[in-house]
């Protein structure tokens, strides 16, 4: 006889235990074992009154947060929503059946205020991280470093007419991205190259495009992860300009090493890192062996000798060129500037090499940075087993990207300003290192029966 189902939702009582309805192989079962929000609630203790009606719990919105970035689930309206109906969320959460879901609203006046104030997401990104480190994810011998550009909320189409000036002032316009923006330029100075176009909503943003791509409003996230795991050990938000990411290296570095004594022994990133002055940073200051292409215009390709076809002669201070003469420097340069390397007229003029070596000139001239000698470091571990094994390393930092674009669904920001993109790529970069966490240490669900009967 067919059955019918009766559709009497009528409660009466329910023995409903809600551990017993989220799979044993969740996600989220494998993230609650490796999260420990404690440190966190005495972290925010100070930020809010001994008096008056009890708040929403932290500790409720950080676990519906960590919920909406492991799941691509960024709105915070569409999180409350799914938060409301998903038993596995609500058992995250440590909400019964029946709790209420807190407002949306009240996510923005936390995220904004209290949070943003207390630093609480770099604190859950740390507190995440420290237990990364116990579990033995974290080796700390060599470290990856990359940047990706993520588009911000701003539209060209709202920009400013022409060149005209912007009038900050004009009601209606003094957001908190603009206010934000505002003071930093009042801290920092006005930028040294002027950017392109300016967003009204968000201007701290930068106008970029990929090659061959649109121009689009964007900021860039910079992950520094251990290469052992391919967890990320660190992320700063900067706006989507090369020199900005950068600087983001020594604020990184710096910063893992004050707070948790992590010094990779090796750095391994892009030519864009391959910089003079970042090599020298990484061999004198850090002594840290970089791993990293040099960026080197040394080389000529109209088919003239370019800086490898001379031998530098440390110990007399001077070139050797193919001819075996020698391109000497003035002694009372400045230690830190460059140094320009001379070849004698004498020895240029009726040199059988002239046309190959300087056709348009007189004698040649090599100029050498003061960094050269770590230059010249990275040069020699290029050629090394160990810097081919670092080239596919550095293959983790780049699948993170794009797991955080693919999988988090984080291509376009919902936040505005410097501090928006940050507090997002914090609790993306939390997200990715629980669910490596998870892949990594949580052991395999049970079979179920029908395969071990
Ligand atoms: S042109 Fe001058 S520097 Fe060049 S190979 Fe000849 S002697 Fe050496």
């Amino acid at each position: 006889m067919m059955g019918q189902h009766s559709g009497n939702q009528d409660r009466l009582f329910y023995s409903f235990h809600l551990d017993d309805h989220v799979p044993k192989n969740h996600l989220l079962r494998g993230i609650d074992r490796f999260l420990d929000l404690s440190a966190l609630r005495q972290h925010l203790r100070p930020y809010y009154s001994h008096t008056g009606r009890p708040s929403i719990d932290p500790e409720l919105m950080i676990r519906m947060l960590i919920v909406g970035y492991c799941f691509g689930i960024r709105s915070e309206r569409r999180l409350c929503e799914e938060v409301q109906l998903n038993l596995a969320y609500r058992w995250f959460c440590r909400l019964g059946l029946e709790d209420p879901v807190p407002d949306h609203s009240s996510f923005s006046k936390n995220r904004h205020g209290r949070f943003r104030d207390s630093d609480t997401l770099r604190c859950l990104f740390e507190t995440v991280l420290q237990r990364c480190m116990a579990e033995g994810l974290v080796e700390g011998e060599g470290f990856a470093i990359d940047a990706s550009v993520v588009k911000a909320d701003a539209n060209r189409a709202r920009g400013p007419a022409g060149d005209a000036a912007i009038d900050w002032r004009a009601p209606g316009r003094a957001t908190r991205a603009v206010r934000e923006y505002l003071s930093a330029l009042e801290e920092n100075g006005p930028p040294i190259t002027p950017p392109a176009s300016m967003s009204l909503t968000d201007p701290a943003a930068r106008w970029t495009a990929a090659p061959g791509g649109p121009a689009f409003y964007a900021y860039s996230t910079n992950y520094l992860i251990d290469l052992k795991a391919g967890i990320i050990v660190d992320v700063e938000a900067t706006p989507a300009a090369r020199r900005d990411e950068i600087d983001a290296i020594q604020t990184m570095m710096n910063r893992v090493e004050a707070r948790f004594e992590l010094k990779p022994a090796r750095l391994v990133g892009d030519t864009a890192y391959g910089s003079a002055e970042t090599l020298g940073w990484l061999v004198d200051e850090k002594g840290i062996a970089p791993h990293i292409p040099v960026f080197d215009k040394s080389e000529r390709t109209d088919g003239t000798f370019g800086r490898s076809s001379f031998t530098f002669d440390a110990e007399h201070n001077r070139y050797v060129c193919p001819m075996g003469k020698f391109l000497k420097t003035s002694w009372r340069m400045r230690k830190k500037d460059p140094r320009n390397y001379r070849a004698s007229q004498y020895d240029c003029l009726p040199c059988p090499l002239k046309s190959q070596c300087c056709p348009n000139a007189a004698n040649r001239r090599i100029v050498r940075t003061p960094q050269e000698p770590a230059r010249d470091v990275a040069r020699s571990l290029a050629k090394t087993e160990a810097y081919r094994q670092s080239r596919k390393d550095r293959k983790k930092v780049e699948m993170l990207f794009a797991h955080l674009k693919r999988i988090l669904k984080l291509d376009r920001l919902r936040l505005r300003g410097l501090s928006g993109a940050q507090d997002e790529f914090l609790l993306a970069a939390t997200a990715q290192n629980l669910r490596r966490m998870v892949k990594w240490l949580a052991p395999p669900a049970p079979e179920p029966p029908w395969i071990t009967a």
